[in-house]
């Protein structure tokens, strides 16, 4: 028997304290006098050992398997002040009932089989979930979109290895096998099996980005409208920013957000000489990050163009980042926003003051992102999901060139299958599940 405040930590209007195991029944009337009625929400007194008040509250009783973790469930609605959760969690505890560990009713969810590992995950996602498209994308795959997908994979899969491995079986009739490998076209069906795959892969990477967002170094000199350019990217939508989980705010660093991908901005104004040992740290941090940028916004004054001082600016910056070079301030020229080319960099000509050309910004930051769809087929995939799918993917391409050796051909498209069968959890080893429930919060 597990238990754990579900709700998040702070003072809120009801906290709720959730249980899982098996006959808790017993549990119910010892904490409250009464045996609840399956799914009724019923208004009791939560009393402690000496049947003094603790509090009152709505208790609910969803009994096996109509889980969320498919063994009997309470839930205790208390008021929510953390010493009451607190002291209706140390009675749970009292009576038989454990603390639970991170993702421990989701894990039990999982092992009772009310949902695959990809669903499970897409609970995690659509906790941390930073932008509405991402809350969207997350339920899809919870309420088993991406499985679905894999799962049809999978069948078709199946489907042609019971073909090759029958045919397999009957040695000495090469060229009854031959033909009958042909007349199911099983060439084709591993063709369009790959191109499904391959699609279902890109849209994948499209919810990688979604989750994980970009890299962004803001850079140049003091003055040229760093900030002014980070407000206006930002707009409206910076009402919802957030941070991502495990990152911790610092000075230079900023999260905003363009159509839902977080936008993680580095600020190089912040990356000055201190004496300080925290901002030290922070700096070297930043420095850090700036490594692994995916673009770099360098600003310049447009009424003065690329000067020395921004080159010298440009030459600290790693090799290999892609680099849009930003005009701004192109208001005091009297000229219009425009995009150009030059010397193998894509200029953007814009006013953070009145916002002129930064929907160009918005466009190149998209399209250096890689971003290609609105939305509604994005699959909110973790890194995990998209070395699955390029392993699948790797090993039917070595499927279809070992067509005519098909031995060969049969051990790719088993290899293919497990690659494919890890993501819903079919094949995964248990210190894998460890790692992916273990970054759960407690209580879910
Ligand atoms: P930072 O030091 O690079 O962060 O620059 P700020 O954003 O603080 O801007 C410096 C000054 O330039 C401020 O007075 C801004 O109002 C002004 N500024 C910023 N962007 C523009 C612009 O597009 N046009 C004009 N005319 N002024 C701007």
């Amino acid at each position: 028997m597990i238990a754990a405040v579900a709700t998040a930590p702070g003072r809120g209007g009801i906290g709720v304290v959730r249980i899982s195991g098996t006959a808790l029944l017993n549990l119910a009337e010892a904490l409250c006098g009464l045996r609840p009625q399956p799914r009724f929400a019923t208004l009791v007194t939560f009393r402690d050992a000496l049947g003094q008040l603790l509090d009152q509250g709505i208790l609910l009783y969803f009994p096996a398997p109509h889980s969320f973790t498919g063994e009997d469930v309470l839930e205790l609605q208390g008021h929510g002040g953390p010493v009451v959760l607190h002291l209706l969690l140390q009675r749970c505890l009292e009576l038989g009932a454990r603390l639970a560990e991170p993702g421990e009713f989701t894990q039990r969810a999982f092992l009772n089989d009310k949902l695959d590992l990809a669903q499970a995950e897409a609970v995690a996602d659509l906790i941390d979930a930073s932008s509405a498209q991402a809350v969207r994308s997350a339920l899809r795959s919870l309420s088993g979109e991406f499985s679905r997908l894999v799962h049809g994979l999978v069948d078709r899969l199946i489907d042609v290895r019971m073909l090759i491995e029958a045919t397999l079986d009957f040695p000495d009739e090469e060229i009854e096998a031959e033909n009958i490998l042909r007349s199911a076209n099983v060439e084709q069906r591993l063709l369009q099996l790959r191109s499904d795959l391959d699609v279902i892969h890109q849209r994948a990477r499209q919810g990688s980005l979604l989750r994980n967002g970009l890299q962004v170094v803001l850079a140049g000199p003091p003055n040229v409208g760093k900030s002014s350019l980070l407000n206006c990217l930002a707009g409206e939508e910076s009402a919802i920013v957030t941070e991502i989980a495990g990152t911790t705010r610092d000075a230079v660093r900023e999260t905003i957000q363009i159509e839902g991908i977080p936008l993680h901005i580095i600020d190089t104004a912040g990356l000055r000489d201190t004496g300080d040992t925290v901002e030290k740290l922070g700096i070297a941090r930043s420095w850090r990050e700036i490594e692994c940028a995916d673009v770099i916004l360098q600003l310049v004054d447009a009424t003065s163009g690329v000067t020395i001082a921004d080159e010298a600016i440009a030459a600290q910056f790693p090799a290999g980042v892609e680099r849009l070079i930003v005009h701004n301030k192109c208001d005091l020229l009297g000229q219009q926003a425009f995009r150009s080319e030059e010397s193998g960099y894509v200029h953007l000509h814009l006013s953070a003051k009145s916002g002129a050309g930064i929907d160009l910004l918005h466009t190149e930051l998209l399209r250096v992102a890689g971003w290609q769809t609105h939305g509604e087929d994005v699959i909110l995939a973790r890194e995990r999901h998209l070395q699955a799918l390029a392993t699948a993917g790797m090993h039917m391409e070595c499927a279809l060139d070992e067509i005519s050796r098909l031995e060969l051909c049969a051990e790719e498209l088993r290899l293919a299958q497990q690659a494919l069968a890890g993501i819903t959890g079919e094949f995964s080893a248990d210190d894998l599940l460890g790692a992916i429930f273990s970054r759960f919060c407690i209580g879910k």
